[in-house]
């Protein structure tokens, strides 16, 4: 490792670092090696060059990936540990990955086998779960935006397309790149955003076990036709459940296509799954709870202060203590159980019981510490990058034209007026204990503006409550 005075003439804002050789180059600048001084690790940090990204009008998209990163603690998903703001850069400090893209070992190796195909593929799943049940769609999903730390594991990167997905709003970004992205994106329509992802994990599963893209051409026009009509061959050599499973990803109708949820369930991903993946994902609020002791006398012993270092983690702070915690705390389960091994995930997920096998629920040989000031309500900070709102969720394998039909039927029972926003969106309005609203309506309950009700008062002349909502029928993986 160089000195941090030759980092770039950066060495305040990374005095906590030795500043090594530049690992890649990216679209807002490089990304370099270096170490954490206080405990010995090695850090990748990219280097935003704030004047260069505000002329591509591209700040939004790397707030948006520090926004989503930050918050995520998964085995493999990159771990952010720092932002460092000046005036002219923006640094991000992540977890390091030694063997870089997964693109350059498909391109190096070809095909893999098929054990180590599926080995992948299950970390990719892992990965992309805990993103969903967090409420975000990666849309960008493919061996370059998935990295290889030093033990082969994958690390997924590169958030700056992701979206955060709010209950009942459909997206209608257009982005990925064209050979990974699904019909549906590529044809400019509306949609959900989990399901984007299976289609591109579905590209990617191909390109491991084949060494070739499922949908390609230089021709953008005939790749796009043939991408929409869901065109491709399946090679011979491929096994009977990956021959299975692969078309069910590569579905064109994003309704039919398979969820992550049935990947799961799929046998051939099942097949050597190990432990740790076997168990959903603990969601980010929960792992803020949990204190792993062994971590916190090491950090005790760096010179950090007990209480300090407790309530920074429990109110997800970014200091110097937390951020030598999470390094200390990362390659500890690196080196032992394959980084957050199985006890890690079995003991943040025992309130999640319920999903899991009896072996994989088996206590936890590692102690962890509830946060010192964990109770409910207890001022933790906003774990969801969302802002929450009311959303009642009802699942149901009928087809979506069937719900809509009964959905309306009950609408209209009740006296409820609705605005159509699509074929499967709809705004809707009711005045309970209004009857006489249904007299404001056409025959298809619709109303026409927004006043029509408000402005109506009873024979009184008091003005009835209105309750407003939205109905979304969608394809959801979780
Ligand atoms: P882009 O802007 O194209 O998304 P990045 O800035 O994320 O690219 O990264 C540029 C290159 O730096 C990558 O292709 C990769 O080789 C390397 N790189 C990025 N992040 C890491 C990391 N955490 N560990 C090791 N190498 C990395």
């Amino acid at each position: 490792m160089e000195g941090n005075t030759r980092g770039g003439g950066h060495s305040e804002a990374l005095k906590n670092y030795n500043v090594g050789r530049t690992l890649g180059i990216g679209t807002f600048g490089k990304v370099r090696i270096a170490e954490h001084k206080h405990t010995g690790h090695k850090v990748a940090i990219k280097i935003l060059n704030r004047r260069q990204m505000r002329t591509m009008e591209m700040e939004e998209k790397a707030k948006r990936e520090i926004k989503i990163l930050r918050l995520f603690i998964h085995p493999h998903i990159i771990r952010l540990y720092e932002v460092i703001y000046t005036p002219t850069d923006i640094f991000v400090v992540m977890e390091y990955c030694k063997y870089g893209e997964l693109f350059d070992c498909i391109v190096e190796k070809g095909r893999l086998q098929e054990d180590e195909a599926r080995r992948i593929f299950q970390q990719i799943i892992s990965g992309v779960e805990y993103c969903h049940r967090n409420m975000v769609a990666h849309r960008d999903l493919k061996p370059e935006n998935l990295l290889l730390d030093s033990k082969y594991n994958v690390k997924l990167a590169d958030f700056g397309l992701s979206n955060v997905m709010h209950d009942g709003h459909f997206l209608k970004t257009s982005c990925g790149s064209p050979n990974y992205a699904a019909p549906e994106v590529i044809s400019g329509k509306l949609y959900a955003g989990p399901e984007v992802d299976v289609w591109s994990c579905g590209v990617i599963l191909y390109a491991l076990l084949c060494g070739t893209l499922p949908f390609d051409d230089d021709n953008i026009p005939k790749l796009f036709k043939k991408i929409k009509g869901g065109i491709y061959i399946l090679p011979s050599h491929l096994s009977a459940l990956a021959r299975d499973l692969i078309p069910r990803m590569l579905v064109v109708d994003p309704m039919k296509r398979i969820t992550i949820r049935e990947i799961r369930e799929h046998p051939w991903f099942q097949n050597r799954l190990p432990r740790y993946l076997a168990v959903p994902p603990p969601d980010t609020a929960q792992q803020a709870k949990m204190i792993d002791e062994d971590t916190l006398k090491e950090i005790v012993n760096l010179g950090y202060d007990k209480d300090h270092v407790c309530e920074s983690l429990c109110n997800r702070l970014q200091n110097e203590a937390t951020v030598a915690y999470y390094l200390l705390l990362d390659n500890r389960f690196r080196a032992t159980s394959g980084y957050l091994g199985a006890d890690y995930l079995q003991s943040m997920g025992r309130s999640f019981n319920q999903f899991t096998s009896s072996e994989s629920a088996s206590p936890s040989t590692r102690q962890y510490l509830p946060a010192s000031n964990d109770s409910q309500g207890s001022g933790l900070r906003p774990y969801y990058p969302v802002e929450r709102k009311w959303a009642l969720g009802l699942q149901s394998r009928a087809q979506p034209r069937e719900i809509m039909i009964e959905v309306l039927k009950a609408l209209q029972e009740l006296n409820v007026c609705w605005k159509k926003n699509g074929h499967y969106n709809m705004k809707c309005r009711w005045c309970p204990g209004f009857p006489q609203v249904s007299d404001m309506l056409d025959a298809n309950h619709s109303f026409v503006d927004d006043s029509t009700i408000m402005d109506n008062g009873d024979a009184n002349g008091r003005l009835p409550a209105v309750i407003k909502f939205e109905i979304q029928v969608c394809n959801l993986t979780f």
